[in-house]
């Protein structure tokens, strides 16, 4: 299951794109789209690429291409060479007569530079003519269907048509993936369920333009954590609208979360926190279980490279005696805040034990010691584990 997301500079702009590229990178996409738009775009591709190079960056990027692929792709074949995927998208290939003939130019050039192809429908520009055949097949039906429904099917067979048209046209049927986006989370459920029970294609799941901050966030997850608990899905992509200014890698982490709470992927140590209640009155415990999650969240990209497998860490940082020594044993380490009321100690858990009791100024940052001394004796070598 990988993590994909796609950048939002002007693609033109080699600087911004593979500053942003690494960015995303940095926060775990496994594999970045990029917009090949236009000339220039389609120009600075491999430049892009052999910046990503020199920064010892080397997730493969995706060109997004629509209207102009097949002439973008056949004059600039560094452009194509440095791509590791071409995403096209069969509404936008080509007006009638010329769609086809377009969708040939494009697989041909995946078949030259042996690259794969994902075939991207999208509700918001589904193949018309497509459509129209459909609704009017539809309408000569004794039982006709609803329009959303022969919607919702004219988006799997215009996935499933131009697959095998990709076929036809010489491209291998292991180089092809499929995806086919809406932005309703029961009809993408509905379209996703089709498609792979129709086809064994690899299939790129998101729910297109799922929104801003929450409703974006709860949306995908809704959607993907249905089919992903069903076994679909090969690539996720979280597409969140940023706020302005914001910080774009905020939708790789959605992604990496999604497939975390699932256990389907490990990607950072998970602090579970409880949600506190007339028990913790006090903002120490909220303010506390923000601290350690910060502090995990900056420490991640050195604890990646010194600390093969702390991923898997489990922390809990609960608020009162209730539950907190349960959950904290549970936990690989975990603390138990006193509640109001409560005698004003902390018990800290290692690995289901009691080893020592908090008190004071300064809880934070000894646990947060304690902490990080944890994870080297745990994760790190064995020398360091001895010397520290
Ligand atoms: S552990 Fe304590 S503070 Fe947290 S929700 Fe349960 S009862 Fe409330």
């Amino acid at each position: 299951m990988v993590v994909q997301s796609m950048t939002n500079t002007d693609t033109a702009d080699v600087v911004k794109t593979a500053d942003q590229v690494a960015r995303l990178a940095e926060a775990g996409s496994e594999l970045v789209r990029v917009t090949v738009n236009n000339e220039d775009a389609a120009r600075a591709v491999p430049r892009i690429v052999e910046r990503l190079d020199a920064m010892g960056v080397r997730t493969p990027l995706i060109g997004d291409f629509h209207y102009n692929g097949h002439i973008l792709l056949t004059k600039y074949p560094e452009c194509a060479a440095a791509l590791a995927k071409y995403r096209i998208n069969p509404g936008n290939v080509g007006a009638r007569q010329y769609h086809d003939e377009n969708f040939r130019a494009i697989i041909e050039q995946a078949i030259i530079h042996d690259k794969p192809v994902r075939i991207g429908v999208n509700w918001g520009s589904l193949d018309q003519r497509l459509l129209t055949e459909m609704m009017d097949e539809n309408a000569k039906r004794p039982d006709p269907k609803d329009a959303k429904s022969v919607m919702l099917d004219a988006m799997v067979e215009s996935a499933l048509r131009s697959a095998a048209m990709a076929e036809r046209f010489g491209l291998a049927h292991d180089k092809i993936v499929i995806s086919a986006k809406l932005s309703q989370v029961n009809d993408l459920i509905r379209v996703y369920r089709t498609l792979a029970a129709a086809c064994d294609y690899p299939l790129h799941l998101g729910l297109t333009e799922a929104g801003m901050g929450m409703k974006g966030i709860v949306a995908s997850t809704a959607a993907l954590a249905i089919l992903l608990e069903e076994g679909i899905g090969d690539t996720i992509r979280v597409s969140l609208t940023p706020s302005p200014g914001g910080d774009r890698a905020e939708e790789v982490r959605v992604a990496q979360q999604i497939l975390q709470s699932l256990g389907l992927r490990k990607f950072a140590p998970e602090v579970t926190s409880c949600p506190g209640c007339g028990r913790t009155t006090s903002t120490f415990f909220q303010q506390m279980a923000e601290k350690v999650q910060n502090h995990i969240h900056q420490r991640m990209p050195e604890w990646r490279r010194r600390f093969p497998g702390v991923e898997e860490l489990k922390v809990a940082v609960m608020g009162c005696v209730v539950n907190g020594p349960g959950e904290s044993k549970h936990a690989d380490i975990g603390i138990s805040l006193p509640g109001t009321f409560e005698e004003p100690k902390a018990p800290v858990f290692i690995d289901g034990k009691l080893v020592t009791t908090l008190r004071g100024e300064g809880i934070v940052e000894e646990f947060i010691r304690i902490l990080d001394d944890y994870v080297q004796r745990r994760f790190g070598p064995v020398e360091a584990s001895r010397s520290g």
